[in-house]
């Protein structure tokens, strides 16, 4: 760790921490008036006590997302919203610095990614959407000439938007922006652990003019904020990020409330492949590495198990070992780190865990494997790699959520996409082959929302993100495909004779 300041870490010593809710366009207290402890993953130390509320208070925020819904927003124009929506995105630039400094400092992310990449693209999604907001028209069908026949689309009403910890920034935005765009209000609940960015993003909508109502921010944990949420009658729609296990319970909380609208993105454990033909093998170590390093692996993308050929896998497996080295651990407020802490306590025992496993079952570690850098408070981990791992192993199953490769080899072309595809999620996917006709078949070969061929991406704002199986349910997000979720058909019918 650094022991002087760094200019993030004299920002993050002068901030405004938001604490309270955002309801109705107001910080409130929860109803009840408690609060819960937030921690800096880097040091282990409280950071802020946050308003810990529960139905009383989603109650509140229903109602007020609803107020506004069926008031300002709702009866705006489309042009009028993308205006706001613009004037929001500015605003979130003009406090792009403040904003990464609270994310390094709640989530444990490094500096240099939260400023240079998790800000950069929020603001990229928030104008995306709000300038398709008045480009995407309605339809007339061939109905003959007696009829008038329209397809319009509608907003969906009152979304709620339950979030994960490890982008809080970029998942709200990823929801915020359809959501908006199509005319909608929103409840949002963050990750208990990443409760001040999305309070903080609150506060901007609201001197951005976005109408009072149309952003609330209902802080606490899964049990008392986002089951009311998923229960709740007056909710219409349900955007959800995070784990497999959470995702699946609100289905169970639509089916016995009002059926409301679910759209699920979980969690994955994605292949990338490397093929024997395959091209610059630098190249592809650099890819690798950033796929399971960045984020501290954190990541729901990551491509944690690494499926090579035999014919190269000693020579990727040393260059990956030395791309490790490009990857420091350490004070996520110095710009220099690259892997900064993992969320919370419980999570580092998690991945300790598994790296635990993957020793217990026979794998090779070959990179790391340690907690690191104890003395900080902070939850640590050395970037670890494992090789000789069987796809069966617990390590190559199960999503480790932490900077932890697994290396799977094949000899047979076909084994490679056989052992890819062997997994129940299914949301991303990288193959590297200098082949075309391979690269293409593989492509459509690999069952997952997303298959990068000859990198490690996840598209762009204008490509969907989403995946198959355990991985997602109910739709997209980015792209305008993300609109669908968040807008509901109507025909509308007219005899003219
Ligand atoms: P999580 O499922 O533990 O929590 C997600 C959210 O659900 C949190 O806000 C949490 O408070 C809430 N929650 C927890 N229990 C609940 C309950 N019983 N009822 C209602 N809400 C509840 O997930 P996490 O640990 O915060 O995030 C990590 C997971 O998110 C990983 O599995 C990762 O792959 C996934 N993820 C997926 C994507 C994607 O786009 N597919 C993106 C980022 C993260």
């Amino acid at each position: 760790m650094t022991t002087s300041m760094t200019p993030a870490a004299q920002l993050a010593a002068s901030l405004h921490l938001p604490t309270q809710a955002m309801i109705g366009g107001r910080p409130v207290a929860a109803a009840s008036g408690k609060t819960f402890a937030t921690i800096n993953p880097a040091t282990g130390e409280e950071l802020a006590q946050i308003a810990d509320c529960d139905s009383v208070d989603v109650d509140r925020a229903v109602a007020a997302a609803r107020a506004a819904f069926e008031g300002p927003w709702g009866n705006m124009s489309q042009g009028d919203r993308k205006r706001l929506m613009l004037r929001f995105a500015t605003l979130i630039d003009a406090h792009a610095t403040e904003l990464a400094t609270i994310e390094t400092l709640e989530g444990g992310k490094p500096i240099d990614d939260t400023a240079n990449i998790d800000l950069v693209e929020s603001i990229d999604v928030i104008r995306w959407h709000a300038e398709a907001a008045d480009k995407v028209n309605d339809l007339l069908t061939p109905s003959g000439p007696g009829v008038v026949s329209m397809i319009v689309r509608e907003p969906i009403g009152v979304v709620g938007v339950v979030l994960p910890w490890n982008f809080p920034m970029l998942m709200a935005a990823w929801k915020l922006g359809p959501i908006l765009a199509t005319g909608n209000t929103c409840v949002l609940k963050p990750a208990e652990q990443t409760s001040i960015t999305t309070l903080r993003l609150a506060e901007l909508a609201v001197e951005a003019g976005i109408p009072d109502g149309v952003i609330n921010v209902v802080t606490g944990f899964g049990p008392t904020v986002g089951e009311p949420l998923g229960r709740h009658m007056d909710v219409d729609a349900v955007a959800f990020t995070g784990s497999t296990e959470t995702g699946r319970r609100f289905l169970h909380y639509s089916a016995e409330s009002n059926l409301k609208e679910v759209v699920l993105e979980c969690g994955g454990k994605n292949p990338f492949v490397v093929m024997a033909d395959a091209d610059n093998l630098d190249r592809i170590a650099d890819h690798a590495a950033t796929s399971i390093f960045w984020n501290g692996g954190q990541n729901c993308s990551s491509n944690s198990r690494l499926i090579v050929h035999q014919a190269v896998k000693d020579e990727l497996l040393e260059l990956i070992v030395e791309k490790a080295r490009d990857w420091p651990v350490g004070d996520p407020l110095d710009p220099e780190t690259r892997i900064g802490a993992m969320i919370e306590a419980d999570h580092l025992a998690k991945v300790l865990d598994n790296i635990t496993s993957a020793n217990d079952d026979g794998a090779e570690c070959v990179l790391g494997g340690q907690r690191t850098l104890e003395d900080s408070g902070g939850y640590f981990v050395e970037p670890t790699i494992f090789t000789n791992v069987d796809p069966s192993m617990r390590i190559a199953k199960e999503e480790v959520f932490g900077p932890v490769l697994s290396v799977i080899d094949f000899s047979q072309p076909e084994d490679g996409i056989r052992i890819a595809n062997d997994t129940s999620y299914g949301l991303a996917a990288s193959v590297f082959t200098s082949d075309l006709r391979t690269a293409h078949l593989a492509a459509r070969a690999i069952k997952a929302g997303t298959v990068s061929v000859n990198s490690y991406a996840e598209g762009d704002v204008a490509t969907p993100f989403g995946g198959f199986g355990l991985s997602g349910f109910g739709g997209r997000d980015k792209s305008l495909h993300a609109h669908d979720q968040y807008t509901q058909l109507k025909t509308i019918w007219i005899d003219l004779g």
